[in-house]
C-alpha cells in the first residue's frame, strides 16, 4: 500500500499511555481536558466516522507514548476496531523520537499504520538538555529519517519558546527541517501549565513564556520556511480543547495559527 495524505483523521486521546516519564512541560490530562478513555463512547463514534466516507482516513492514538508500549498493549488498540476497518482507513500514532526502531517500524506497518508523528519538540540539543527530554539531536534527526525509509508519512511536532531558546536554536530548528523535509509539521509555543516542573520553573523566575506577539513573529518565521520548502504545516498553537483553567502563563490564543498566518501574509506582502 502506497501511503496517502489526509486531513480527515479521528483523535482519540490516549493521555500519557506508554509515556517513560512526565516532561517537565507536559500535563496532557489538562492539554486534552480528559481523564479516563471511554470506549463505549469511542467506538461507535468511530463506527460512524469509517461509515461516512469511502476517501482514506485515519484512527489518530494521540496524546501519550504510543511506540513505548509493548507489542501486546499496542495490538490490544489496533484490534479495537478490527472488525470495522474497511479498505480506507488506516492509523496514525503519535510517539517520542526515542521510542522508534526498525522492529516498531515493521510492526506498525503490518498494522496498517499510515502516519507517524514524533514529538521531536527542538533540533536543539540546549534546549533538548535543558527540558530534560532523554535523547539528543542525532537521536531525534535519526528516528525522523528511519520513519521515513519505511515510507510513512512523517509530522514533526516542535515546542517554540522552550528553556534556553533563543534566535541561534531556532535557526538550527528551521536549518534541521528543511533537512528531514517532513510532510506534516505542528508548531505549539510552549504554555506554562498547572502541575508541571516548568509552572516551578516560571514560579521560581528561571522560566519567562514567550509573549503573544514573539511567539507569533517567531512562528510567522518557521511558517514562511516551511511554505517555501513545501512543508505542510497542520497545527500552530494548542487546540481550544484544553482547560483554560490549568495555563498558568505564556502564549495562548484560541485563533493562534489565524494571527500567524496574518503576520506571515503581511510580512510577505511588505517584502514584495
Ligand atoms: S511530551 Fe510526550 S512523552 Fe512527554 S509526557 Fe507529554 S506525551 Fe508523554
Amino acid at each position: 500500500m502506497q501511503k496517502f495524505k489526509t486531513k480527515i483523521i479521528f483523535p482519540i486521546f490516549i493521555p500519557h499511555v506508554g509515556c517513560p516519564f512526565q516532561c517537565i512541560f507536559c500535563d496532557q490530562h489538562h492539554i486534552t481536558n480528559q481523564k479516563e478513555i471511554d470506549w463505549d463512547v469511542i467506538i461507535p463514534q468511530v463506527q460512524k466516522f469509517i461509515d461516512k466516507t469511502n476517501e482514506y482516513k485515519e484512527i489518530a492514538f494521540f496524546g501519550g507514548t504510543f511506540t513505548c508500549l509493548g507489542r501486546e498493549e499496542m495490538l490490544e488498540y489496533f484490534l479495537k476496531f478490527k472488525d470495522m476497518i474497511d479498505a480506507y482507513t488506516y492509523f496514525r500514532i503519535s510517539t517520542r523520537p526515542d521510542a522508534i526502531s526498525s522492529d516498531i517500524l515493521n510492526f506498525l506497518k503490518s498494522q496498517k499504520v499510515n502516519t507517524i508523528e514524533l514529538g521531536v519538540q527542538s533540533f536543539s540539543d540546549k534546549e533538548l538538555s535543558a527540558c530534560k527530554r532523554g535523547y539528543d539531536v542525532v537521536n531525534a534527526m535519526n528516528a525522523c529519517g528511519h520513519v521515513k525509509l519505511y515510507d510513512f508519512n512523517l509530522c514533526v511536532q516542535l515546542l517554540i519558546g522552550l528553556p534556553q531558546a533563543d534566535s541561534d536554536t531556532y535557526d538550527q530548528n528551521i536549518h534541521s527541517l528543511k533537512i528531514i523535509k517532513p510532510d506534516f509539521v505542528r508548531l505549539y509555543p510552549l504554555i506554562v501549565l498547572k502541575d508541571t516542573i516548568l509552572e516551578e520553573m516560571y514560579r521560581d523566575g528561571d522560566y519567562q513564556p514567550l509573549s503573544i506577539e514573539k511567539a507569533i513573529e517567531i512562528c510567522a518565521m518557521f511558517y514562511q520556511m516551511c511554505e517555501k520548502y513545501d512543508i505542510n504545516v497542520i497545527k500552530m498553537g494548542l487546540h481550544g480543547d484544553i482547560s483554560k483553567d490549568k495555563i498558568v502563563a505564556g502564549p495562548y490564543h484560541e485563533r493562534f495559527g489565524e494571527l500567524v498566518k496574518k503576520l506571515y501574509l503581511k510580512n510577505k506582502e511588505f517584502s514584495g
